[in-house]
């Protein structure tokens, strides 16, 4: 009988699959050996199956650097910007020449997240993309590095694979690394560290275990992948984590040899609609709601009403994405608001024919409504 990862893997249709740094460097430089192994293998399985690849690809950086000749990342910003611009045409480069080889064209995508706040600007990258695997053509996605800021990054490619996978319903997240996976403790410092082959609930001790440590060249570290599989599980979606250098690495998680880390969603899959709201949103604001309505909205699939509020954070005005958050201070999911923060404020805990008699009017009765509401719990 097949296992559950296994059928996740057989069911999976579009897979999203990153490469970090780590995995695409060699000598401070890109480690071309890997990109022609990706290649090869992800041609062997788009081509022998009906899947769909998407590559999330980092290494622009790195390869920037060798090209400049310098020894490692710059830590100015405009230099680290003018470092990606420079490696990321080598990059695709590299991939173009890879991929030529099986008749195949690939396609440079360079986003920002703001780029999928907007939700026209989502919308259309999404119809870019799925025009492009239409056409067999392999996107090959990074972060447009070069003119981010603090406020519009992804911050990095662990959580821009996780956007992806969110974006286009992908069936699945691959992310390769340069470790094989997840482990009990720290396995650089713990000789008897053991790998977890499947988590089925992230807990804190795997988000304390995970760490902190970016390689020289990377950005994430392990906390930035376990945060990727939390965003994308709460959404239905698989993830893996694997060893991105070992040999036919692609082949092997595609065949069902299980290698690495499985990540098993909880949850059912989450409408596209919904992904956009609970994840590219920014929240303005957060309402708590008491444990009555929690149990409602969470078993029950209801929306939130003001007699569940028991208190508002922040001001935001009507159509906001808030926050809605239940006991222990723990974040239910994201919602549209029918109603401004004072609003909020004026009628929480009033049944709806109160909220009438308070505020003079009652456009809505609902304060987040089902159908505008994102539960990631
Ligand atoms: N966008 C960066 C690059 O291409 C990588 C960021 C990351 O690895 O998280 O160099």
């Amino acid at each position: 009988m097949k296992s559950l990862t296994e059928k996740y893997i057989d069911n999976a249709k579009r897979i999203i699959v990153k490469i970090g740094s780590g995995v695409l460097t060699e000598d401070n430089g890109l480690n071309k050996k890997v990109i022609k192994s990706i290649s090869t293998q992800i041609n062997k399985i788009s081509s022998e199956s009906c899947k769909e690849i998407i590559l999330v690809s980092s290494g622009a950086q790195a390869c920037g650097v060798k090209k400049v000749g310098l020894k490692k990342r710059p830590s100015q910003i405009p230099e680290r910007q003018a470092v990606s611009a420079i490696g990321q045409a080598g990059l695709i480069l590299e991939y173009e020449k890879a991929f030529a080889k099986y008749d195949k064209n690939v396609a440079q995508v360079l986003l920002t997240s703001d780029d999928l706040s907007s939700r026209k600007r989502y919308l259309n990258a999404r119809n870019t993309l799925n025009t492009l695997l239409s056409w067999n053509i392999i996107p090959i996605i990074n972060e447009n590095d070069t003119v981010v800021t603090d406020e519009i990054k992804f911050g990095d490619n662990d959580n821009l694979s996780a956007m992806i996978a969110l974006l286009l319903d992908a069936d699945l997240l691959v992310n390769l690394t340069d470790i094989e996976g997840v482990y009990t403790k720290d396995p650089r410092v713990h000789s008897d560290a053991e790998l977890i082959s499947q988590v089925k609930t992230i807990s804190k001790n795997i988000e304390k275990n995970a760490g902190e440590t970016p390689g020289a060249l990377g950005t994430g570290g392990m906390l930035s992948k376990i945060k990727a599989a939390k965003k994308v599980n709460s959404a239905g979606i698989p993830m893996i984590i694997a060893m991105g250098t070992k040999k036919d690495i692609l082949l092997d998680i595609i065949n069902g040899k299980e290698p690495g880390t499985f990540f098993i969603p909880k949850k059912d899959r989450l409408a596209s609609r919904k992904c956009w709201i609970a994840f590219n949103l920014k929240p303005q604001g957060k309402v708590m709601l008491d444990s009555g309505a929690e149990k409602a909205i969470i078993k029950n699939g209801k929306s939130i009403l003001a007699i569940g509020i028991t208190e508002v954070e922040g001001e935001f005005g009507i159509g906001a994405a808030v926050e809605f958050i239940g006991s222990e201070k723990k974040i239910l999911g994201v919602g549209l608001v029918n109603y401004s923060s004072k609003d909020i404020r004026n009628i929480k805990r009033l049944s709806s024919s109160q909220i009438k008699e308070r505020l003079g009017y009652k456009p809505y009765d609902e304060v987040i409504h089902r159908d505008n509401m994102a539960v990631t719990v």
